[in-house]
């Protein structure tokens, strides 16, 4: 049985005192039994929150990182960094880094081999453009970003990596994907999976859905069979929004033992 996992992605926004403000609750609310908490804070915030939650099952991760572990790169954090404030997860190839800051399937390589060999557990995303879903080259897209990126996993680091699909048209814009189209998705890269690393793996692997994801909508996606979980941006803001993105995860975790009887 899968362990849902539910992410914050707070991108460029809080202060300290706006973070401070918005860990307190979740401190309280998310540190749950039976469902990953992970919330990635901007870098400026990294070491407050890790400290704010320490003791808390709720995991820090960073929004990005560099795959040299130090170096002349003006404005870039190493995942030594990251290890060194108590982070345990990285988001590597967000759809924003591709499109804004130049990322490829070349740089995601990068950063993943980095990132697992230093320990962390990547969250790695991908996903296709309206253009390339009108076109039906979802599915290429898809094996095209994994190939690349995922290139150099090995069977004995592919459990550090978590795999989100977050189709770019869905991030940010209110037009999530529907939980059928999510699921066709999670589907496809399950199945993508398991020809690369076999079938265990495939069935271990856990797959989140990104792309406006509320407290209304989380339900009814987590309800399907191969999303494991929630890469949540806007939502992940609010306080009452993600502990109830995070009480979903719970539900699908507890509908999972049911099914299968424990
Ligand atoms: C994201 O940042 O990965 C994201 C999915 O954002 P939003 O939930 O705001 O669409």
């Amino acid at each position: 049985m899968r362990t849902p996992i539910i992410a914050g992605n707070w991108k460029m926004h809080l202060t300290l005192a706006e973070a401070g403000a918005l860990v307190g609750p979740l401190r309280t609310d998310c540190d749950v039994d039976g469902v990953d908490v992970v919330v990635c804070p901007p870098c400026t915030a990294l070491t407050t929150v890790v400290r704010a939650l320490a003791g808390s099952r709720i995991g820090v991760g960073a929004q990005d990182v560099h795959w040299e572990p130090q170096g002349a790169l003006t404005g870039e954090i190493s995942p030594t960094m990251l290890v060194d404030i108590g982070c345990r997860y990285v988001i590597i190839g967000h759809s924003e880094r591709r499109t804004l800051f130049g990322e490829t399937d070349e740089t995601v390589r990068r950063k993943l081999g980095a990132a697992v060999q230093h320990g962390l557990i990547a969250i790695v995303c991908i996903g296709e453009t309206l253009a390339q879903r009108e076109a039906n080259q979802t599915f290429e897209v898809l094996e095209r970003q994994l190939a690349g990126g995922l290139q150099d996993v090995s069977a004995d680091t592919v459990q550090q990596v978590v795999l989100a699909y977050e189709p770019v048209w869905a991030i940010g814009t209110g037009r999530n994907a529907t939980p059928d189209q999510a699921q066709e998705a999670h589907a496809k890269i399950r199945q993508w999976v398991g020809g690369r690393w076999g079938a265990l793996v495939a069935q271990a692997i856990r797959i989140q859905y990104g792309g406006s994801v509320t407290a209304a909508n989380a339900a009814s996606l987590l309800q399907q069979p191969d999303v494991d979980g929630a890469l949540v941006g806007g939502a992940s803001l609010k306080a009452d929004a993600f502990t109830a993105i995070v009480q979903a995860g719970q539900s699908r975790r507890a509908a999972a033992r049911t099914a299968a009887g424990r």
